[in-house]
């Protein structure tokens, strides 16, 4: 069974999110850090949703709630609707996406734009306006 990337790209986690959850390798792109940050929340890895995080509004008192919530949910796939720059040779950028999840049972959506920036050269998540 081939371990596809839980983000829905047509690639082996190890091929796709994983260096970059590892800090092994950085995003390129605005899309690939939202990707990536996606994969890191099915693998409840918070580690790496904050360092991905914009450092002057990191959400660090979160933490333990995100982690715990995190370990309550599934997720179920990832769709990314559309993307505003955030290529290589941007310095911002906006993916909107749909991601699935299941709580108690129930399916539920997240309709999100993200807003990213580059960071001392890194992309990082700002924040994001949620669609009702
Ligand atoms: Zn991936």
């Amino acid at each position: 069974m081939i371990d596809y990337c839980p983000c829905g790209n047509n690639k082996t986690y190890k091929e796709c999110c994983k260096p970059l959850i590892d800090g092994v390798e950085k995003a390129e792109t605005a899309e690939q850090l939202m990707r990536a940050r996606y994969t890191a929340f099915t693998k409840a890895k918070v580690n790496y949703i904050m360092r991905s995080h914009q450092k002057k509004t990191r959400p660090l008192k979160e933490r333990d709630k995100m982690q715990k919530w995190l370990n309550a949910v599934e997720w179920m796939g990832l769709v990314v609707v559309k993307t505003e720059d955030g290529n290589a040779n941007d310095s911002s950028g906006t993916v909107e996406f749909r991601a699935i999840y299941l709580e108690d049972g129930q399916t539920q959506v997240i309709h999100e734009k993200s807003f990213f920036e580059k960071e001392k050269g890194k992309w990082v998540y700002v924040s994001g306006i949620q669609y009702a």
